[in-house]
């Protein structure tokens, strides 16, 4: 079973998902990440998350192949430009992305980071585009606190549904900040890269060693470490076969208290406010 988290209107959505970045860019392997992702589906992850600049939109494409017959069974995640992020641009980006995805709706769309358009016409925007009914929610990404402070302040600021920053043992200074004010309004983190992107993080002495104890993975373990607190969303990658099994089984893995204390002394929690790491 694939735990859910709350949105702030109380609305459950899948924990874990599935990220698409880097697919749809050759053309030669779209049949392999559209099984990736079906097998990921068939685990549950039926959170999908994509973004027009992946692949120059082939990502969208590979995710509309993928749940064509299958739409109302997923959750899905977009994105939009910074540089689209204007009145007419939102809505043009939006219109786009649909038409790659095959569908009517995308369930959350996120402006991808902070870009040169005032917040306030992003958001009125975005509201005209779920009042439409082209959108069911509207998040936002690479936000540090300041920007979030910002963002509420705008009329229908507070509608917004999540924040997706990178977030794994590597990266942890949201921890101390950002955290903490998304939980207080009721908004779950989204972590991206949750894996580290690179591979670099699982190669951790500490993750292999919870990972061994849980007759695990360290992959699987910087997966079940990034939503340990119930509130966060992790969105792992994958093409493999094998690791979307992996990654799926992941969110059956409940660390101890020591496994936790072994990951922090390896790597270390924020003591102190750090600037939003980004890739
Ligand atoms: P990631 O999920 O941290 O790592 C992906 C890498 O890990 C791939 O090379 C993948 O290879 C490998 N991998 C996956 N499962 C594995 C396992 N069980 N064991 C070993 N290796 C495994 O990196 P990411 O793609 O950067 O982040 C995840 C998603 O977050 C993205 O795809 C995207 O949807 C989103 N994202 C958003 C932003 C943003 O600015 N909002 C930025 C970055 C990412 P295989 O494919 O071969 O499994």
């Amino acid at each position: 079973m694939i735990p859910t988290v709350r949105l702030p209107d109380g609305t459950s959505i899948p924990a874990l998902g599935q990220g698409t970045w880097g697919m749809g860019e050759r053309h030669g392997e779209a049949k392999a990440e559209i099984a990736a992702l079906r097998a990921g589906m068939e685990r549950g992850l039926t959170l999908i998350d994509t973004a027009e600049m992946y692949g120059d939109g082939g990502a969208e494409r590979v995710v509309g192949e993928t749940i064509a017959g299958v739409r109302e069974h997923v959750f899905l995640v977009s994105k939009v430009y910074p540089h689209n992020a204007s009145t007419s641009g939102v809505a043009t980006a939006c219109a786009a992305s649909l038409k790659r995805l095959g569908t009517d709706r995308i369930d959350l769309y996120l402006l991808h980071w902070r870009g040169g358009y005032p917040l306030a016409e992003t958001v009125a925007a975005f509201e005209r585009l779920r009042e439409a009914g082209h959108i069911r929610y509207w998040g936002v990404s690479n936000f540090d606190v300041d920007d979030m402070e910002e963002l509420v302040e705008q009329s229908a600021g507070s509608v917004c549904a999540t924040n997706q920053v990178l977030y794994h043992p590597d990266a942890r200074g949201i921890e101390f900040d950002l955290m903490p004010w998304c939980r207080a309004q009721n908004m779950p983190v989204m972590a991206y890269s949750p894996l580290g992107h690179t591979g670099r993080v699982l190669r951790s002495r500490a993750l292999a060693s919870v990972a061994e104890r849980h007759g695990a993975t360290p992959a699987q373990i910087a997966i079940a470490w990034s939503m340990r607190d119930g509130t966060t969303i992790s969105i792992p990658k994958s093409s493999t076969l094998a690791h979307v099994a992996q990654n799926a089984a992941a969110a059956e893995i409940r660390l101890t208290e020591s496994d936790l204390r072994e990951i922090d002394e390896a790597h270390k929690p924020p003591r102190r406010k750090q600037p939003l790491d980004m890739l």
